[in-house]
């Protein structure tokens, strides 16, 4: 009996153990880069289109930043910005083909590789291909094996940018493929980098597009001075390549919910830059400097979906990222970031509560203490109460 006992008593300290270095093991990382999406055509940000169910439901469970910007609209800059939380004039690399040279701090990537922390990266373009020194700090960096026979082209250059793109499909296979393939027990980054709001827009050939090129989508370019009309064509397919990407998504987090993989991690979902869909009279991005072009999505995941549903409005932009992160898996920062933690904007939010009258919290004082919310009414998260 007493042996019993005794191995009960063993079992019960071995199971708190374990549970204790369960509840250590540093949160793991999931950046999501969605290349070329400009906020303003997700119905996660308002418009008028159901392009992003999923990223709605999504939005419930994150901070949404109404407010975020790129440092550059330019593919690879943009990308050693995020890296890097410095600027793309301090990194000498501010146009795609240039890589990063001579920039002796680390990366995220390597920053996190030196915690213990399992890398890899999946990308969904030879623009980030490894010639650009980006993929520092990866144990894993996919920028190979780009499906070269996606049809669809219309131009001789776009032919050869077609063939060197891959689906989001083909990212969420690979990205699920590195998580079957880590470690249990040891934290992981993963970074998944997505193309397809990026011309030419591509689908699979049994993917039945969602929307058409109708009246309702000209009177809405129109009225916002979308001056090439050729082109809203490519416009409408535009939103059906993130209608593609949100599904996509979706089946990419269910697999993270299924294997509860989004309990201890933080998952950062965010663009390089915008595109100009005709405004300004120019469709593409890289030229100027308009907020078509450098606004940018920038959603922050945290575990247990805490402050899920906030949606403050302060300014922020892509450098902020990486300290974001270190800050919360609390590691120092040896990337010597110029962005700052968003960290703290956390403790200042608020929800302006639906209805007001008499007696009730949205006295002045109650708004002011939290200055950077612009939530639309109704949408609370949990931990917002009025005060
Ligand atoms: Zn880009």
């Amino acid at each position: 009996m007493r042996l019993v006992r005794l191995i009960f008593i063993l079992l019960m300290l071995g199971g708190s153990f374990f549970a204790c270095h369960r509840s250590q093991q540093k949160p793991s990382v999931i950046l999501i880069s969605l290349d070329t999406v400009r906020p303003d055509h997700l119905s996660l940000y308002g418009y008028f289109r159901k392009t992003t169910p999923f990223m709605e439901e999504l939005g419930k469970e994150s901070v949404v930043f109404t407010n975020a910007r790129s440092q550059i609209p330019i593919t690879v800059p943009s990308h050693a910005t995020i890296f890097s939380s410095h600027y793309p004039s301090e990194l000498k690399l501010v146009d795609n083909g240039w890589k990063l040279e001579n920039w002796d701090r680390p990366l995220l990537a390597e920053v996190l590789e030196r915690e213990g922390y399992q890398t890899a990266a999946v990308l969904a373009s030879s623009i980030l291909e490894r010639y650009h020194k980006l993929n520092r700090g990866f144990g894993s960096y996919q920028d190979q094996d780009f499906e070269p026979k996606i049809p669809v082209v219309k131009s001789e250059e776009d032919q050869k940018r077609t063939k060197k793109k891959r689906l989001a499909q083909d990212v969420v296979d690979r990205g699920i493929e590195r998580l079957s393939q880590f470690k249990p027990g040891q934290p992981f980054f993963l970074f998944l980098h997505f193309y397809d709001g990026h011309r030419p827009y591509i689908f699979p050939q049994d993917w039945k597009k969602p929307f058409q090129n109708d009246a309702e989508l000209a009177q809405y370019l129109e009225s916002r001075a979308y001056l090439i009309k050729d082109d809203y064509d490519q416009v409408n397919d535009y939103d059906n390549s993130i209608s593609y990407l949100d599904q996509n998504l979706e089946r990419f987090f269910r697999y993270l919910k299924d294997k509860n993989l989004l309990e201890n991690a933080i998952v950062v979902v965010v663009a390089d830059h915008g595109e100009g869909l005709g405004q300004h009279n120019y469709y593409r991005h890289g030229l100027h400097l308009y907020e078509e072009q450098m606004r940018v999505p920038l959603l922050i995941r945290f575990p247990r979906a805490e402050h899920g549903g906030a949606r403050p409005g302060a300014q922020v932009s892509l450098i902020d990222v990486a300290p974001t992160v270190l800050d919360f898996l609390k590691i120092k920062d040896r990337m010597e970031s110029r962005g700052n933690s968003l960290l703290p904007l956390m403790a200042t939010l608020y929800i302006r509560p639906a209805t007001s009258g008499p007696g009730s919290p949205t006295a002045p004082s109650a708004v002011l203490r939290c200055p950077f919310v612009s939530a639309p009414p109704g949408t609370a998260p949990r931990h917002c109460s009025a005060r």
